[in-house]
């Protein structure tokens, strides 16, 4: 970045001062040019004041300016354009001088001038000629330089100029960069501090983006700790209980009622591991950001129907009631994720229920939002809990998840599948009286 500004700052002093040289060398060279009209228009008029070239007897073999005025070219030319005398070349070897424009322009206005490109390339001719009361014209001339020359000429301070500013160009963008980029280090090795203040306004929206996607970051990443030692720790749990078992079961010192009981634990525990690993895959599926998911129009009561069949063998097991009510509630979202969601919510509804109790599923509109709302009787979630269930591995009574077949993260993917489908969910519950969960889209 540093780099960057210092040949940008370089850059720009360079076309300012080429800018500036040309414009200088332009408004010179048009002064330049008026001076040396207004010399050539006095020089003219100087010599039409003698009147010498108006004299009847003048003769021409014997006119010779050539001496006195040095670097002034003097055309004398007649009415009709003959060149009459010339103090540069022999007369009779120059053409009819009528096409020129500043001799034209004399016959008609009593003066004209003109400015031509000399033979040499770098030079310029002027021309400046006054009509003569005899019907002749004088013309003056002199070479002078041309825009191009004299900006050549200046050529080495131009360069001289650049190299000096480039150079004092480069510290001061140095010293700049340094100064501008400071409090920018400071801000990025302050970002932990919240008290911080920026010393430019201008800064301040990009220091609190960094400092809340540093916020997220930093507990994202606390986070995915947490989980990883949760789920080391929820894995151990079974496989040593597996270990165990199969351990005892091998030193063959148990007798066969014992047996029974050791290969029921292992498959028990087996399950449980099981359970874990599908619920951590889901997770981490849903988790995933650049998973493309397929959207399709969907009625929320046809899904729960299905999912009330896969459950009801479940539900009769535990001596549930579970009953499905509502209306035809079509809404956009995964197939696969939404049965998740009214999977795991039912199956929370049966679990934490007690013999003889009620689960009901509705699915209906309310205020013009599809709602599914998954109520039971059961054992209630008490206030204090109510804000974390929905946190992975958080569980109310952790015996009573454990020996249903919990996993304790059943809500944390249905908080993930509410948020993927921009839905809210809504928890309302007391202890001994029940819980209702409403999930609206
Ligand atoms: P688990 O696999 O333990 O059920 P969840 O994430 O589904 O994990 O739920 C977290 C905790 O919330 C459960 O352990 C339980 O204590 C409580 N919970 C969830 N649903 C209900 C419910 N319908 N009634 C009572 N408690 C519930």
């Amino acid at each position: 970045m540093k780099k960057k500004i210092n040949v940008r700052l370089v850059w720009i002093a360079v076309i300012a001062v080429l800018a500036t040289v040309i414009g200088i060398t332009i408004i010179y060279y048009s002064l330049f040019q008026r001076q040396v009209r207004a010399d050539l228009s006095v020089s003219a008029k100087l010599l039409r004041d003698t009147h010498y070239f108006e004299s009847v007897n003048i003769d021409i073999d014997k006119i010779d300016l050539s001496t006195d005025i040095d670097e002034l070219r003097v055309t004398w030319v007649a009415k009709d354009g003959t060149v009459l005398y010339d103090n540069d070349t022999s007369a009779e070897l120059l053409q009819n001088h009528n096409d020129r424009p500043e001799i034209q322009e004399a016959f008609i206005d009593g003066v004209g001038d003109a400015v031509r490109r000399s033979d040499t390339m770098n030079k310029n001719t002027f021309y400046y000629a006054v009509l003569l009361d005899n019907g002749t014209v004088l013309r003056v001339a002199t070479n002078a330089q041309s825009l191009w020359a004299v900006f050549i000429s200046a050529a080495p301070i131009i360069a001289l100029i650049i190299l000096l500013i480039i150079s004092v160009c480069v510290v001061i963008s140095h010293l700049l960069t340094r100064h501008l980029l400071k409090p920018i280090e400071v801000m990025v090795s302050n970002l932990e501090n919240a008290d911080y203040e920026s010393p430019y306004k201008e800064l301040e929206p990009l220091s609190e983006m960094l400092r809340s996607q540093h916020t997220d970051i930093l507990s994202a990443a606390k986070a995915r700790q947490d989980f990883t030692a949760n789920v080391s720790h929820e894995l151990k749990t079974p496989l040593t209980a597996i270990s165990g078992y199969a351990e005892l079961l091998e030193g063959g010192m148990v007798g066969e009622e014992k047996q029974k009981h050791f290969y029921q634990e292992i498959r028990k525990n087996a399950d449980r591991l099981l359970a874990l690993i599908n619920d951590i895959i889901k997770l981490s599926e849903l988790d995933r950001v650049d998973h493309a998911l397929e959207f399709e129009e969907l009625d929320l009561y046809e899904v729960a129907a299905e999912c009330m069949n896969e459950l009801s063998l479940n539900a009769k097991l535990k001596d549930i009631n579970i009953a499905l009510d509502g209306e035809r509630c079509i809404i956009c979202g995964n197939r696969e994720l939404i049965k998740e969601l009214i999977e795991n919510l039912a199956q929370n509804a049966i679990r934490y229920n007690n013999p003889g109790g009620k689960v009901a599923i509705t699915v209906k509109s309310i205020d013009n939002r599809n709602c599914l709302i998954v109520k039971d009787n059961g054992i209630g979630i008490p206030a204090a809990d109510q804000q974390r269930v929905f946190e992975r591995f958080y569980r109310v009574d952790k015996s009573r998840s454990k020996a249903t077949g919990g996993t304790g993260l059943g809500l944390a993917i249905v908080k993930h599948i509410v948020e993927i489908h921009d839905a809210g969910i809504e928890l309302d519950s007391a202890p001994g009286v029940g819980t209702t969960m409403t999930i609206m889209f």
